[in-house]
């Protein structure tokens, strides 16, 4: 079967990133991180499977997820019910990725709101930063095309002005909810125009996606988890307006998330936390040191 100009189109911007990223090993990656998820599914959809691979090297991960995830069914089950729903999914996934209970922090924002919210869930988030002596922060790439993802974009930057020690990995979720990875050929010509400019600033924003994890045996567990979002993966109420992940993704959107690489843009930290540790333990110089005359005079 000949693949479609667009399927081709595809083929290359995935020939271009796995040129343009380095693989991250076990070396890399061991460094306690926090990750920072909109909503409960997108810490399994964004990095699910680098969540198991530090789970597997013994490294500590804390889930923190901003909205209650209230809002993707209301109109079909009751609010109160689908929040228990999602809160119950949202553990049993972080279980099988092999983070407990206890390392997934669950912020409760009404969902939709989060741009209003964005200084609170940046000082939740910097205070857990704090007591865990977290390491890495990851949170959605800034071009992420939702609201909610944009807010939690934003409250992850402010926690990094704060905390320069930290390392950050962004990580596309709704990034890649454009054509060629949908196909919006079926919607009229202005539905084409917009796909053009988005798909046009993703391609710009592809560089930034210089690094990947491999995920090897840790996809089938990020599988795994995904399938224990329920409301987000199957119809659990019979009702055929029930949308799952599949139905929003008109082309290989959910596909790329499940691909055996996670992609990230990574950003160092400002300055190493031991060197800033070691240097706020020194002993303070008397004026009268020579080298303290040396170090004003640079
Ligand atoms: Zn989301």
């Amino acid at each position: 079967m000949s693949l479609t100009w667009r399927e081709r189109w595809a083929a290359r911007l995935d020939a271009r990133l796995l040129r343009a990223s380095r693989p991250l090993g076990d070396a890399d990656l061991a460094r306690r991180t926090l990750v920072l998820a909109p909503h409960p599914d997108d810490e399994t959809l964004g990095c699910g499977g680098t969540i198991a691979r530090l789970r597997a090297l013994g490294t500590q991960v804390t889930v923190v997820v901003a909205a209650d995830g209230s809002r993707s069914h209301r109109h079909l089950m009751p609010v109160d019910e689908l929040r228990a729903r999602r809160d119950a999914e949202l553990l049993a996934a972080c279980g099988e990725l092999g983070v407990g209970a206890s390392d997934v922090v669950r912020l409760g924002i009404e969902d939709g709101t989060l741009r209003e919210h964005v200084a609170a869930i940046a000082d939740a988030v910097a205070t857990l930063v704090r007591e865990r002596g977290i390491e890495r922060l990851c949170m959605p790439v800034a071009a992420e095309r939702i609201a909610d993802h944009v807010a939690v974009h934003a409250a992850g930057r402010a926690v990094v002005q704060r905390l320069a020690a930290l390392q950050v990995f962004e990580y596309p979720v709704w990034f890649w909810h454009v054509w060629p990875f949908v196909h919006p050929e079926a919607y009229g010509v202005r539905a084409r125009l917009r796909a053009a400019r988005e798909s046009l600033a993703a391609w710009r924003g592809l560089h930034r996606l210089d690094r990947r994890v491999e995920l090897g045996p840790a996809r089938a567990l990020k599988l795994n988890a995904l399938a224990r979002h329920e409301t987000q993966t199957r119809r659990v109420v019979d009702d055929p307006r029930w949308a799952t992940l599949s139905d929003v993704a008109e082309g290989s959107w959910l596909a790329r998330l499940l691909g055996p690489n996670e992609f990230f843009a990574v950003t160092e930290p400002r300055f190493d936390a031991q060197t800033a540790q070691a240097r706020d333990e020194a002993p303070a110089p008397r004026p009268d040191d020579p080298d303290m005359v040396r170090r004003r005079a640079t």
